[in-house]
Protein backbone atom coordinates (compact mmCIF):
# COMPACT_ATOMS: atom_id res chain seq x y z
CA UNK A 1 0.00 0.00 0.00
CA UNK A 2 0.86 3.46 -1.12
CA UNK A 3 1.38 6.35 1.62
CA UNK A 4 -1.32 8.83 0.56
CA UNK A 5 0.65 11.72 2.00
CA UNK A 6 4.31 10.31 0.89
CA UNK A 7 6.17 12.77 -1.72
CA UNK A 8 9.63 12.41 -2.93
CA UNK A 9 10.91 15.42 -4.88
CA UNK A 10 13.97 14.76 -6.41
CA UNK A 11 15.92 18.20 -7.34
CA UNK A 12 18.76 18.31 -9.96
CA UNK A 13 22.64 20.32 -10.21
CA UNK A 14 21.20 22.57 -12.50
CA UNK A 15 18.60 23.87 -10.12
CA UNK A 16 21.16 24.01 -7.34
CA UNK A 17 24.23 25.85 -9.42
CA UNK A 18 24.30 28.34 -11.05
CA UNK A 19 26.76 29.02 -14.57
CA UNK A 20 29.47 30.31 -12.22
CA UNK A 21 29.08 26.58 -10.50
CA UNK A 22 28.04 28.29 -6.85
CA UNK A 23 25.47 27.48 -4.92
CA UNK A 24 21.99 28.93 -5.83
CA UNK A 25 21.31 30.09 -2.70
CA UNK A 26 17.34 31.05 -3.67
CA UNK A 27 16.74 27.52 -5.19
CA UNK A 28 18.06 26.25 -1.46
CA UNK A 29 15.72 28.90 0.22
CA UNK A 30 12.56 28.03 -1.97
CA UNK A 31 12.77 24.57 -1.29
CA UNK A 32 13.27 24.90 1.88
CA UNK A 33 10.28 26.86 2.87
CA UNK A 34 7.91 25.05 0.19
CA UNK A 35 8.98 21.33 1.82
CA UNK A 36 8.52 22.87 5.14
CA UNK A 37 5.54 24.59 4.49
CA UNK A 38 4.12 20.95 2.50
CA UNK A 39 5.20 18.74 5.65
CA UNK A 40 2.77 21.30 7.45
CA UNK A 41 0.12 20.38 5.60
CA UNK A 42 0.52 16.89 6.69
CA UNK A 43 2.51 15.49 3.76
CA UNK A 44 5.85 13.12 4.77
CA UNK A 45 8.40 14.82 2.54
CA UNK A 46 11.68 13.07 1.19
CA UNK A 47 14.38 15.48 -0.77
CA UNK A 48 16.53 13.37 -3.49
CA UNK A 49 19.30 16.00 -4.25
CA UNK A 50 22.28 16.08 -6.62
CA UNK A 51 24.69 18.69 -7.18
CA UNK A 52 27.66 17.88 -4.52
CA UNK A 53 30.32 16.99 -7.31
CA UNK A 54 30.06 19.98 -9.32
CA UNK A 55 29.83 22.39 -5.63
CA UNK A 56 32.60 20.51 -4.28
CA UNK A 57 34.61 21.09 -7.63
CA UNK A 58 33.83 24.69 -7.16
CA UNK A 59 34.84 25.08 -3.36
CA UNK A 60 38.23 23.41 -4.21
CA UNK A 61 38.89 25.98 -6.59
CA UNK A 62 38.70 23.58 -9.87
CA UNK A 63 38.66 24.83 -13.17
CA UNK A 64 36.89 22.64 -14.38
CA UNK A 65 34.49 19.90 -13.28
CA UNK A 66 37.00 16.32 -12.51
CA UNK A 67 37.10 13.81 -15.03
CA UNK A 68 39.11 11.62 -13.13
CA UNK A 69 37.51 9.13 -10.12
CA UNK A 70 39.94 10.10 -7.21
CA UNK A 71 38.60 13.68 -7.55
CA UNK A 72 35.35 13.29 -8.17
CA UNK A 73 34.76 11.41 -5.18
CA UNK A 74 37.24 14.34 -3.48
CA UNK A 75 34.85 16.82 -4.42
CA UNK A 76 31.54 14.78 -4.06
CA UNK A 77 32.85 14.81 -0.48
CA UNK A 78 32.81 18.72 -0.21
CA UNK A 79 29.85 19.24 -1.88
CA UNK A 80 28.14 16.73 0.38
CA UNK A 81 29.30 18.71 3.62
CA UNK A 82 28.45 22.05 1.84
CA UNK A 83 24.88 21.22 0.55
CA UNK A 84 23.82 19.56 3.92
CA UNK A 85 24.84 22.28 5.75
CA UNK A 86 23.08 24.72 3.62
CA UNK A 87 19.86 22.73 3.95
CA UNK A 88 20.31 22.98 7.60
CA UNK A 89 20.63 26.10 8.10
CA UNK A 90 17.39 26.85 5.45
CA UNK A 91 15.17 24.05 6.76
CA UNK A 92 16.35 25.62 10.56
CA UNK A 93 14.83 28.73 9.49
CA UNK A 94 11.30 26.81 9.72
CA UNK A 95 12.04 24.62 12.66
CA UNK A 96 12.57 21.79 10.50
CA UNK A 97 14.59 18.97 11.09
CA UNK A 98 16.91 17.34 8.04
CA UNK A 99 18.51 13.86 7.99
CA UNK A 100 21.35 13.27 5.54
CA UNK A 101 21.17 9.62 3.81
CA UNK A 102 23.65 8.43 1.34
CA UNK A 103 23.23 4.87 -0.35
CA UNK A 104 24.11 3.01 -3.61
CA UNK A 105 20.71 1.70 -5.80
CA UNK A 106 22.87 -1.56 -5.46
CA UNK A 107 22.81 -1.73 -1.83
CA UNK A 108 19.07 -2.52 -2.35
CA UNK A 109 19.78 -5.50 -4.19
CA UNK A 110 20.56 -7.28 -0.50
CA UNK A 111 17.22 -7.64 0.91
CA UNK A 112 19.10 -7.03 4.62
CA UNK A 113 19.86 -3.64 3.47
CA UNK A 114 16.71 -2.43 1.64
CA UNK A 115 14.88 -3.55 4.92
CA UNK A 116 16.98 -1.18 6.90
CA UNK A 117 16.70 1.60 4.40
CA UNK A 118 13.26 0.99 4.42
CA UNK A 119 13.19 1.15 8.21
CA UNK A 120 15.61 3.82 8.64
CA UNK A 121 13.23 6.44 6.53
CA UNK A 122 10.00 5.00 7.96
CA UNK A 123 11.53 6.26 11.35
CA UNK A 124 12.27 9.00 10.69
CA UNK A 125 9.41 10.18 8.85
CA UNK A 126 7.09 9.02 11.13
CA UNK A 127 9.56 11.60 13.86
CA UNK A 128 9.04 14.31 11.17
CA UNK A 129 12.34 14.52 9.84
CA UNK A 130 13.25 15.35 6.08
CA UNK A 131 15.49 12.91 5.23
CA UNK A 132 17.76 14.43 2.53
CA UNK A 133 18.99 11.74 0.20
CA UNK A 134 22.27 11.46 -2.56
CA UNK A 135 23.92 8.40 -3.68
CA UNK A 136 26.90 7.28 -2.15
CA UNK A 137 29.70 9.14 -4.30
CA UNK A 138 32.93 9.14 -2.27
CA UNK A 139 32.56 5.18 -1.90
CA UNK A 140 31.19 3.83 -4.55
CA UNK A 141 33.06 2.91 -7.41
CA UNK A 142 31.70 1.31 -10.02
CA UNK A 143 28.43 3.85 -9.80
CA UNK A 144 29.81 6.93 -10.32
CA UNK A 145 32.03 5.59 -13.31
CA UNK A 146 29.59 4.00 -15.38
CA UNK A 147 27.74 5.69 -17.96
CA UNK A 148 24.34 5.13 -15.76
CA UNK A 149 25.36 6.91 -13.04
CA UNK A 150 27.15 9.42 -15.00
CA UNK A 151 24.14 10.14 -16.61
CA UNK A 152 21.60 9.17 -14.21
CA UNK A 153 22.22 12.40 -12.00
CA UNK A 154 19.76 10.38 -9.30
CA UNK A 155 16.49 10.36 -11.48
CA UNK A 156 16.61 6.84 -11.03
CA UNK A 157 17.89 6.91 -7.26
CA UNK A 158 14.43 9.55 -6.91
CA UNK A 159 12.68 6.28 -8.50
CA UNK A 160 14.01 3.67 -6.13
CA UNK A 161 13.31 5.67 -2.78
CA UNK A 162 9.70 6.53 -3.64
CA UNK A 163 9.13 2.37 -4.24
CA UNK A 164 11.21 1.51 -1.19
CA UNK A 165 9.12 4.96 0.80
CA UNK A 166 5.79 3.31 -0.90
CA UNK A 167 5.50 7.04 -1.69
CA UNK A 168 2.30 8.19 -3.76
CA UNK A 169 4.08 10.79 -6.13
CA UNK A 170 7.85 11.24 -7.18
CA UNK A 171 8.23 15.21 -8.39
CA UNK A 172 11.24 15.65 -10.67
CA UNK A 173 12.25 19.21 -10.30
CA UNK A 174 14.08 19.78 -14.03
CA UNK A 175 15.41 22.78 -15.32
CA UNK A 176 12.46 22.87 -17.65
CA UNK A 177 8.78 22.83 -17.41
CA UNK A 178 7.69 19.11 -18.41
CA UNK A 179 8.17 16.57 -21.22
CA UNK A 180 8.18 17.94 -24.72
CA UNK A 181 7.46 16.58 -27.77
CA UNK A 182 10.85 16.89 -28.72
CA UNK A 183 13.87 18.78 -27.42
CA UNK A 184 12.87 22.85 -26.94
CA UNK A 185 16.28 23.52 -27.05
CA UNK A 186 16.68 22.74 -30.66
CA UNK A 187 13.22 22.88 -31.35
CA UNK A 188 11.65 26.23 -30.47
CA UNK A 189 8.40 24.80 -31.26
CA UNK A 190 8.42 21.71 -29.12
CA UNK A 191 5.23 21.56 -27.18
CA UNK A 192 5.02 20.22 -23.51
CA UNK A 193 2.82 16.94 -22.85
CA UNK A 194 0.60 17.39 -19.40
CA UNK A 195 -0.46 13.67 -19.15
CA UNK A 196 1.44 10.51 -20.27
CA UNK A 197 -0.60 7.21 -19.71
CA UNK A 198 1.88 4.62 -21.13
CA UNK A 199 5.59 5.29 -21.47
CA UNK A 200 6.54 3.46 -24.87
CA UNK A 201 9.46 2.96 -27.28
CA UNK A 202 7.79 6.36 -29.16
CA UNK A 203 7.78 7.89 -26.14
CA UNK A 204 11.68 7.45 -25.47
CA UNK A 205 12.52 8.29 -29.03
CA UNK A 206 10.78 11.96 -27.94
CA UNK A 207 13.46 12.54 -25.60
CA UNK A 208 16.72 13.95 -26.74
CA UNK A 209 20.18 14.46 -25.27
CA UNK A 210 21.11 16.20 -22.23
CA UNK A 211 20.52 19.74 -21.59
CA UNK A 212 22.55 22.41 -19.41
CA UNK A 213 25.82 21.71 -19.08
CA UNK A 214 25.29 20.81 -15.38
CA UNK A 215 22.19 18.87 -15.67
CA UNK A 216 23.11 15.25 -16.58
CA UNK A 217 20.28 13.23 -17.36
CA UNK A 218 18.32 15.16 -19.82
CA UNK A 219 14.69 13.49 -20.65
CA UNK A 220 16.29 9.61 -21.33
CA UNK A 221 16.81 9.18 -17.56
CA UNK A 222 13.78 10.76 -16.51
CA UNK A 223 11.84 8.31 -18.33
CA UNK A 224 13.63 5.30 -16.95
CA UNK A 225 12.83 6.79 -13.34
CA UNK A 226 9.08 7.24 -14.67
CA UNK A 227 9.06 3.73 -15.77
CA UNK A 228 10.12 2.19 -12.20
CA UNK A 229 7.96 4.30 -10.25
CA UNK A 230 4.64 4.31 -12.20
CA UNK A 231 4.86 0.50 -12.27
CA UNK A 232 4.69 0.44 -8.72
CA UNK A 233 1.91 2.56 -8.91
CA UNK A 234 3.64 6.05 -8.27
CA UNK A 235 2.08 9.50 -9.94
CA UNK A 236 5.71 11.21 -11.33
CA UNK A 237 5.56 14.60 -11.96
CA UNK A 238 8.47 16.07 -14.24
CA UNK A 239 8.46 19.93 -13.38
CA UNK A 240 10.44 23.35 -13.39
CA UNK A 241 12.84 23.40 -10.35
CA UNK A 242 13.11 27.10 -10.85
CA UNK A 243 9.58 27.05 -9.04
CA UNK A 244 9.42 24.88 -6.31
CA UNK A 245 6.12 26.42 -5.37
CA UNK A 246 4.77 24.17 -8.49
CA UNK A 247 4.52 21.60 -5.22
CA UNK A 248 1.43 23.29 -4.16
CA UNK A 249 -0.24 22.50 -7.41
CA UNK A 250 0.37 18.63 -7.46
CA UNK A 251 -0.67 18.11 -3.91
CA UNK A 252 -3.62 19.96 -4.73
CA UNK A 253 -3.91 17.51 -8.46
CA UNK A 254 -3.40 20.98 -10.47
CA UNK A 255 -2.30 20.31 -13.92
CA UNK A 256 1.63 20.98 -13.85
CA UNK A 257 4.44 20.02 -16.29
CA UNK A 258 4.04 16.29 -17.23
CA UNK A 259 2.66 13.48 -15.18
CA UNK A 260 2.92 10.07 -15.59
CA UNK A 261 0.10 8.51 -14.23
CA UNK A 262 1.11 5.89 -11.74
CA UNK A 263 -0.40 2.41 -12.67
CA UNK A 264 -3.54 1.27 -10.62
P1 LIG B 1 18.12 18.43 -14.70
O1 LIG B 1 19.12 17.56 -14.03
O2 LIG B 1 17.99 19.79 -14.13
O3 LIG B 1 16.79 17.77 -14.82
P2 LIG B 1 18.87 17.63 -17.40
O4 LIG B 1 19.79 18.29 -18.36
O5 LIG B 1 19.26 16.32 -16.84
O6 LIG B 1 18.63 18.67 -16.23
O7 LIG B 1 17.45 17.38 -18.13
C1 LIG B 1 16.66 18.39 -18.72
C2 LIG B 1 17.01 18.66 -20.19
O8 LIG B 1 16.59 17.60 -21.03
C3 LIG B 1 16.33 19.87 -20.77
O9 LIG B 1 16.98 21.06 -20.45
C4 LIG B 1 16.31 19.57 -22.29
O10 LIG B 1 17.31 20.27 -22.98
C5 LIG B 1 16.59 18.08 -22.38
N1 LIG B 1 15.56 17.39 -23.16
C6 LIG B 1 15.80 16.46 -24.12
N2 LIG B 1 14.66 16.02 -24.67
C7 LIG B 1 13.63 16.64 -24.04
C8 LIG B 1 12.20 16.58 -24.16
N3 LIG B 1 11.57 15.78 -25.04
N4 LIG B 1 11.46 17.38 -23.33
C9 LIG B 1 12.07 18.19 -22.43
N5 LIG B 1 13.42 18.30 -22.29
C10 LIG B 1 14.20 17.54 -23.08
Amino acid sequence: MLHKNRIVVKVGTSTLTNELGNSKLRSFEDLALVLSDVQNMGYEVVLVSSGAIAIGANKMHLKEKPTDMRMKQAAAAVGQCSNMFLYDKFFGYYDKTVAQILFNSDDIHQEEKKENLANTFNALLENGVIPIVNENDSVSYTEIQSEERLFGDNDKLSAVVAVLCQASKLVILSDIDGFYDKDPRLFPNATLIDRIEEITEETHSLAGGVGSRRGTGGMQTKLQAAELATAQGIDVIVTNGNRPQALYDVISGKKIGTLFVGKK
